[in-house]
C-alpha cells in the first residue's frame, strides 16, 4: 500500500471488457489501495453505484460496463461484504434501466441485490454554500458506496466521470427540480460537488475501457480508450480525467468549483499517481464535444470575473429537435424540468422563450434527436 500526503489515483490500462482481463486489470488497479480486504470489511453492505442515465444497453457506451460492476460485486462478496446496485436513473424505471443495462443478469450471477433509490432523506452538507441535500433515503441502510462512473463528455459540465456520477443519489423528481434551480453550468456544479461531499463515496472507479467522447452523456460516440483509474478521492480522480481527455481544467466545471474550493487532489500537484506517467495516458484526439468547441471556452477557461463566464455561458446554444430522427416517444416531454416542450401533431416543440438550456432533453434523447 502507498502512503502519501497526496491524494492517490491508480490508473492502468484494460484492453475490452474480457472477464479475464478485466478482472486482473481491476486487482491490479485497487492493489496501491490495498486491494479490496482494505476497502470491505466482512458483513457490510455495500452499494456499488454505476452510472445508469437511461436504459441503454452496454455496447451504448451511456452507462458504467455490467462487467466491472460484476467483477466489483464478486471482490466485495469475496471479502464477506453484502453488494447492492443502485441509482436513480435521469429517465425510465429503476427497473427498466437496471434490466437494459446487464446489472439484472449481474445480480443473478453474483448474488447481489438492487437497491431502488426513492425516499428521501435530507442532509446538511457546507461546501460551496450551506445547503440541504435530499439524498436518497435508502444510502442510509449501506455502510459504504463505491462509486462506478462511465468516463463520458457532457454537454453541461463538459466531462461526467466520478464527481458528476453521484448525482443520481438524488431520487427522480428533485433532479428535474436541481436543473430547473441551477441552468448555468458553473452553478450546477456547486451544486453536484456538494452533493459528492454530502454523499461521501468510499472509492470511486472510472470505467474508461470504452468511453463517451463528442455529444455526450446519452447520444456522443463510444471511444475505446483502455483506461481504469480509481481512487479514495473523487475530485483528484475527475482532475486526472479531465487531463487525460485534453480538457483545461476550467472547462469541466466540477473541477472548477473543486479547485476554487480548494478541495485536497482538485490540481494536479496534490495527486500521487503511484509512479505512473499521466504522459503515458493522455488520450489523442478525444473529442470534446461542444463545452470544449470554439472560442468561448477559451474565455470561461481565461476571464477572471464569474459574472463575464456566466454570461458567456449564457451564449449557449438553444437545443433543437430533427423531425427526422424524432420517434415521438415523448422522454422530452416528460423529463424537462420546466415542462417547456409540447407535441405539435407528431414533433415536440421546444418554447425556446422559456428555455434555460439545461440539456437534460439533449442527455435523454435515445434517437439523437435533440441537437444543440
Ligand atoms: S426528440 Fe427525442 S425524446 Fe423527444 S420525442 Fe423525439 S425521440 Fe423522443
Ligand atoms: S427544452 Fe431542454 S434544454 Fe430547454 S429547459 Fe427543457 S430540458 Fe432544458
Amino acid at each position: 500500500m502507498v502512503n502519501s500526503d497526496k491524494a492517490l489515483v491508480s490508473i492502468t490500462r484494460c484492453s475490452r471488457y474480457q472477464y479475464d482481463e478485466l478482472r486482473n486489470a481491476l486487482l491490479q488497479l485497487l492493489a496501491p489501495f490495498g486491494g479490496i480486504n482494505a476497502l470491505v470489511s466482512s458483513g457490510q453492505k455495500v452499494l456499488l453505484k454505476p452510472n445508469l442515465l437511461a436504459a441503454a444497453s452496454p455496447a451504448e457506451a451511456v452507462t458504467t460496463h455490467p462487467l466491472v460492476v460484476k467483477i466489483i460485486a464478486e471482490l466485495v462478496i469475496e471479502a464477506g461484504g453484502i453488494a447492492y446496485i443502485g441509482d436513480s436513473p435521469g429517465s425510465d424505471s429503476q427497473e427498466k434501466a437496471h434490466q437494459a443495462a446487464g446489472y439484472k443478469k449481474v445480480m443473478e450471477d453474483t448474488g447481489s441485490k438492487m437497491l431502488l433509490l426513492n425516499a428521501v432523506s435530507e442532509v446538511k452538507v457546507n461546501g460551496t454554500e450551506e445547503r440541504i441535500i435530499p439524498l436518497a433515503a435508502e444510502l442510509n441502510q449501506v455502510d459504504l458506496i463505491i462509486n462506478l462512473a462511465k468516463m463520458k463528455t457532457h454537454s453541461l459540465t463538459g466531462l461526467t466521470a466520478a464527481v458528476k456520477n453521484v448525482y443520481g443519489c438524488i431520487p427522480g423528481k428533485h433532479k428535474k427540480r436541481f436543473h430547473m434551480e441551477h441552468p448555468l453550468p458553473l452553478d450546477f456544479s456547486r451544486l453536484v460537488v456538494d452533493i459528492c461531499l454530502a454523499v461521501k463515496p468510499a472509492f470511486s472507479i472510472i470505467d474508461a475501457v470504452v468511453a463517451m467522447e463528442g455529444v455526450g452523456p446519452r447520444r456522443g460516440k463510444a471511444r475505446q480508450t483502455g483506461i481504469l483509474l480509481a481512487s479514495g478521492n473523487p475530485f483528484a480522480l475527475d482532475a486526472v480525467a479531465a487531463e487525460i481527455t485534453g480538457f483545461m481544467p476550467e472547462q469541466v466545471s466540477t473541477v472548477a468549483v473543486a479547485r476554487a474550493l480548494k478541495l485536497p487532489g482538485s490540481v494536479l500537484d496534490d495527486i500521487n499517481l503511484n509512479d505512473q506517467l499521466i504522459d503515458d495516458y493522455r488520450i489523442k484526439n478525444f473529442d470534446r464535444g461542444v463545452v470544449a468547441a470554439g472560442k468561448v471556452s477559451k474565455l470561461l477557461a481565461n476571464f477572471p470575473l464569474a459574472w463575464f463566464r456566466n454570461m458567456l455561458y449564457a451564449r449557449r446554444p438553444y437545443p433543437a429537435i430533427d423531425g427526422e430522427l424524432c420517434t415521438g416517444c415523448g422522454a422530452c416531454v416528460e423529463n424537462c424540468p420546466l415542462q417547456i416542450i409540447s407535441f405539435e401533431g407528431s414533433i415536440p416543440d421546444i418554447d425556446q422563450y422559456e428555455c434555460i438550456r439545461c440539456y437534460c432533453c439533449q442527455e435523454l434523447c435515445a434517437e439523437g434527436a435533440i441537437q444543440l
